[in-house]
């Protein structure tokens, strides 16, 4: 998800004991995190993820910041990662956090801990991404969520996705439930299945995700509905 309060508001900003940034190699990312070995993992997702959002419509490295957390409080337990576009921050919850959480979408618990934060990086780095490529236009939030989720879903090592049940279902899928209340009640049980079967479908693809970019496609429900 995306959100606007400054991390630096919540009880996980930053304090006189949290770790140093940790400065990724390729100077695009600093990660916040008290393991080295997760940060330099996080470097590594940034680095390989990029090429995938450049072939996508989005090129932007510019610096980010990315916080390992406990939890993020200002979007409440469920949120397991966010972007906070007016600073260029990121928060996502750390891996052994997440393997304690019993709140979790069914999706999100069949999968390794690790695995899952690391999509969960790729998630969030995406709403970043994107929000430097629309270059101040606004993109309707089932779009938004379509182009992180489809990021995510593809960073998966494929083994993880066809594990998926409904990732596996079969048949066209219908693009007008790719929308807003399939996100908010479905969660990402509901989205994210039916965005990676769209997006791996013939034709869409990142030709697909640059359409929602450039506006010539609007994914979700009218503003009056
Ligand atoms: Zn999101």
């Amino acid at each position: 998800m995306s959100m606007t309060m400054s991390l630096a508001a919540q009880e996980n900003g930053l304090t006189a004991d949290d770790p140093p940034a940790f400065q990724c190699p390729s100077g695009h990312l600093e990660v916040y995190a008290t393991d080295p070995e997760l940060a330099r993992r996080i470097c590594d997702i940034e680095k390989q993820t990029a090429p995938t959002l450049a072939a996508c419509g989005m090129s932007d490295r510019t610096p980010l910041s990315l916080y390992v957390v406990q939890r993020i409080e200002a979007a409440g337990p469920h949120c397991l990662g966010a972007y906070i576009c007016e600073t260029d921050e990121i928060a996502v919850v750390a891996p052994e956090q997440l393997a304690t959480l019993e709140v979790l979408s069914d999706i999100y618990r069949s999968m390794d801990a690790a695995v899952l934060f690391d999509s969960l990086v790729v998630h969030e780095i995406t709403h970043a991404r994107l929000t430097k490529a629309l270059q101040g236009e606004e993109l309707s939030v089932a779009s938004h969520e379509y182009i992180a989720y489809a990021m995510q879903m593809a960073s998966l090592p494929s083994a993880v996705r066809q594990s998926l049940e409904d990732v596996r279902a079969e048949g066209p899928v219908d693009r007008s439930a790719i929308n807003e209340l399939t996100l908010f009640f479905g969660g990402p049980d509901a989205f994210a299945p039916l965005v990676w079967r769209h997006f791996q479908t013939d034709g869409n693809g990142c030709d697909f995700v640059k359409s929602l970019i450039d506006g010539t496609t609007i994914l979700g429900l009218p503003p009056d509905s």
